[in-house]
């Protein structure tokens, strides 16, 4: 059994960054309204995620390091209407079957937290432990056990920086949520959590750069588009900070991200990329999460006519007339 997780961890956990976005999903999949990420060494050392959510009753606890354990889907037609992040039931599995793992919860109304220490899949008995409402997830030591995927971990500057570009790409996501990264040495950013993308904006590139967006809207029966874009002035050497969200999930979709630079055309200057948050709002059957092991390739049903809403949005918005 701890063999076939390990396998399942070659998809879904590769590296620091992959636990960071598994654990913060499952915080948001809690209604956390808080999380905080703690990087030690990059990552390597450790991944901490601490969550103010809805936290887990002991037993649940235990299952949810037990493959296909997932308390978000019962029935095959659950699928076709995911709304959580999770729903596959692999995540905590695969990770704790190539590190070590440290939960403490406590779920609302109960008196205590618990602690459940899982090593390389052996799960301890849980103990009693004083604990706030929530979550705390500890990840350390990963593929302690696992040296030859242990040896495809690069530095840990390297490691780190990715995983802070999954914090920031889930922060901007959530507005809604106050996060937290840091490092053992300092605090990274923060963002207030009141539900303004832009503040998000403020938090992670600073309040000018922020103040500088502009807004993007558009809507067209079944979607919506709306959030912000920079001016060509602000574009970036990299596409890294232009964030597509399509219905609150970070994503990566080719076709989508060349709509948007072609509306910017001229205006960019050649090997500059445009940075923008762009939401996009659909039915969730027009999505399919579940092209990629990591969830962040999405295929779109109606990819064309997306494409065509999200560049008319943002070339309305360049030419300063809102649609
Ligand atoms: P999935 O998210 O696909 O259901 P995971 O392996 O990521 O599977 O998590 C297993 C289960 O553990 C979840 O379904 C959930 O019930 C529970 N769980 C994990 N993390 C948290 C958390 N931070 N707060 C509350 N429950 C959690
Ligand atoms: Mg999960």
């Amino acid at each position: 059994k701890v063999m076939a997780d390990q396998i399942a961890a070659g998809e879904v956990v590769a590296r620091p960054a992959s636990c960071v976005k598994e654990l913060i999903e499952n915080s948001l999949d809690a209604r956390a309204t808080r999380i905080e990420v703690a990087l030690v060494e990059g990552g390597i050392g450790s991944v901490t995620v601490i969550d103010d959510g809805e936290g887990m009753e002991p037993d649940d606890a235990v299952l949810a390091f037990q493959r296909h354990a997932t308390s978000k889907v019962h029935e095959p037609r659950d699928l076709a209407r995911i709304r959580t992040l999770g729903f596959r039931g692999e995540a905590l599995a695969a990770i704790a079957s190539v590190a070590r793992v440290r939960l403490i919860t406590r779920a609302r109304g109960a008196e205590s937290g618990i602690l459940v220490r899982v090593e390389g899949g052996e799960i301890h008995p849980p103990e009693p432990v004083g604990a706030a409402f929530g979550t705390t997830m500890e990840v350390r030591d990963l593929f302690f056990n696992t040296p030859a995927r242990l040896k495809y971990l690069r530095s840990a500057q390297t490691e780190q920086a990715r995983s802070v570009e999954v914090v920031q790409r889930e922060s901007l996501a959530h507005p809604e949520v106050a996060f937290v990264c840091r490092t053992e040495r300092q605090v990274l950013f923060q963002t207030p959590g009141r539900g303004d993308a832009r503040e998000v904006w403020a938090a992670l590139y600073g309040v000018g750069e922020a103040k500088m967006l502009l807004e993007a809207r558009a809507d067209h029966g079944d979607y919506v588009v709306r959030g912000f874009i920079g001016r060509p002035t602000q574009a970036r050497s990299s596409r890294q900070h232009g964030y597509l969200f399509v219905n609150g999930r970070p994503v990566r979709n080719v076709a989508v991200q060349q709509a948007i630079e072609r509306a910017y055309g001229e205006r960019l200057m050649v090997g500059r990329y445009p940075v923008y948050a762009l939401y996009l709002e659909m039915d969730p059957v027009l999505v399919d999460p579940n092209v990629h092991p990591q969830k962040w390739e999405v295929r779109l049903s109606e990819e064309r006519d997306v494409c065509e809403l999200v560049e008319s949005a943002v070339r309305a918005a360049l030419d300063g007339t809102m649609l």
